[in-house]
């Protein structure tokens, strides 16, 4: 590990945590070489199989407070099929944001029952394929619910909806574009409309559990109101927002913070590119996560019990939708080092041949250090910043200062670990009409291209035959 580790560094450094799978292929100098000749640069590199201990750990959290768990893989955090196949594999369902998605994760053999609509634009097309398909659309509104009722006469079916809910304001959370608050969507749902309220929904901003504790009051109170009504809701999803954390140390990451405030006041460019101050950044380093962090959820106080108790009693299971938690682990992106050169000023420049959307998320940075794999002779101390392909002065892949204390040469390889969740392809853009990176699948020791890079919406039904779509359940429930 510390041997990876002594190619490159920040400093202070932000050791990321690697899987087994990664420090194996990391330390294969040739083997990597032979990826990124094979499948060009970026590459990225999925691991489907770490999917399991991910899901196992929010699975078992929910057994050991007597409450069963629902697991729907947010697909938007990474465009892999193969992580489909995976978590389904798993026995688990799927989270879909957008046509594409939808007709893809159909046509891979998922039942439209273990599938969850959460689009946060839902057009008619869209809507009509989840209808007939009887996946549960989470609703975002009350013309929203008109137009899937629509729809559903229209199929001759009855649509399975998941009303979303928007926090009151009194919670003290901040306002959101998503969902309706809880009175609203008693009226919206009145029996006899051709919708079944299979269960109710929220996804919160940020991490917190005691927000979602707080939701989850609200929630039950709808399901109770929804009951009345003669619906039979039987889970509450919370969405996603399940923490991970980037970094096994957490001196680390104070370390980090205190040198990012004083190279600000010196403004010396030793911490971020021309002293770039990082405002918005995923917390990599935190903790609970996974596991841990929902066992605190469930054992929260709700009323006079706890989330647990309080879901027991309501015969509620607990759906999520984790994106990044379910991925924790499952990528690595390989890119090969192009040139060394100083900025005009002197400054060092490490030129990598991949952009930066191919490893960017909302967050301001990838607050982790990269692996340098290397292939050319070590050479004399470099150090500077990780510059990329968009011809933009500040088209940085990392914003951070990078110290190479042997040495970087064109043709060593840097690897980025754990990009797996958002990192790959959120923000991934084509300008310049450079190519997307290709997704590569590590599976029983070989590497395969993931089905994804040649999906198209026409001839996708031509991948993979889908025999196990289902008909839409018409057990009404309304
Ligand atoms: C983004 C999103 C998720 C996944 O979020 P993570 O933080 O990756 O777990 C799940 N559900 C909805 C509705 C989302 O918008």
């Amino acid at each position: 590990m510390t041997d990876l580790r002594a190619g490159v560094q920040g400093r202070p450094p932000l050791d990321g945590r690697l899987e087994p799978w990664m420090s194996e292929l990391l330390a294969d100098a040739g083997g990597c070489a032979a990826l990124v000749d094979r499948f060009g640069s970026p590459v990225n590199l999925i691991h489907p199989a770490t999917m399991g201990r991910n899901a196992k750990q929010l699975v078992e959290a929910g057994r050991r407070a007597g409450v069963e768990i629902g697991l729907f893989f947010a697909r938007k955090a990474n465009k892999a099929l193969t992580l489909v196949d995976e978590i389904v594999r798993l026995g688990h369902g799927v989270d879909v944001a957008g046509e594409a998605e939808l007709q893809q994760t159909l046509q891979r053999g998922v039942p439209g029952r273990r599938i969850i609509l959460t689009a946060a634009i839902k057009p008619e097309r869209l809507l009509r394929l989840a209808v007939a398909s009887g996946v549960t659309i989470s609703l975002d509104s009350a013309p929203e619910a008109a137009a899937v009722a629509a729809l559903a006469a229209e199929v001759g079916t009855i649509a399975q909806v998941a009303p979303r809910l928007a926090p009151d304001t009194g919670h003290g959370l901040p306002p959101t574009r998503f969902g309706a608050p809880s009175a609203a969507w008693s009226e919206v749902l009145a029996p006899g409309l051709g919708l079944a309220v299979a269960g109710v929904h929220f996804h919160l901003h940020g991490y917190r559990a005691a927000d979602r504790a707080a939701m989850l009051a609200e929630a039950i109170g709808l399901v109770g109101r929804l009951r009345e009504q003669g619906h039979r809701p039987e889970f509450v999803d919370i969405g996603g927002g399940v923490p991970i954390r980037y970094l096994d140390d957490g001196e680390q990451w104070r370390a980090f913070w205190a040198a990012h405030g004083a190279s600000a006041t010196r403004g010396d460019e030793q911490i971020t590119w021309k002293n770039a101050e990082l405002r918005s950044v995923y917390p990599f380093y935190q903790q609970p996560v996974r596991g841990d962090w929902l066992s605190e959820l469930l054992a929260a106080p709700l009323g006079s019990g706890t989330v647990a108790t309080a879901l027991q009693a309501a015969g509620l299971r607990l759906h999520l939708e984790p994106g990044r938690a379910l991925v924790d682990g499952c990528g690595l992106t390989l890119a090969r080092v192009s040139f060394v050169k100083r900025r005009s000023d002197g400054v060092g420049l490490v030129g990598v041949e991949m952009n930066r959307t191919q490893c960017r998320s909302t967050s301001d940075d990838f607050l982790v250090d990269p692996i340098l794999v290397r292939s050319t002779p070590s050479g004399p101390p470099w150090d500077g910043f990780l510059v990329g392909a968009y011809c933009i002065e500040d088209e940085l892949i990392l914003l951070r200062r990078m110290h190479f204390p042997h040495g970087v040469a064109p043709g060593d390889l840097i690897g980025l670990v754990n990009t797996g969740g958002y990192l790959m392809h959120i923000l991934e853009s084509a300008s310049h009409q450079i190519p997307l990176a290709r997704n590569v699948v590590c599976e029983r020791g070989g590497y395969e291209p993931d089905p994804i890079d040649h999906w198209t919406s026409d001839s996708g039904s031509a991948v993979r035959p889908s025999p196990t779509v289902q008909h839409p359940h018409t057990s009404s429930s309304s």
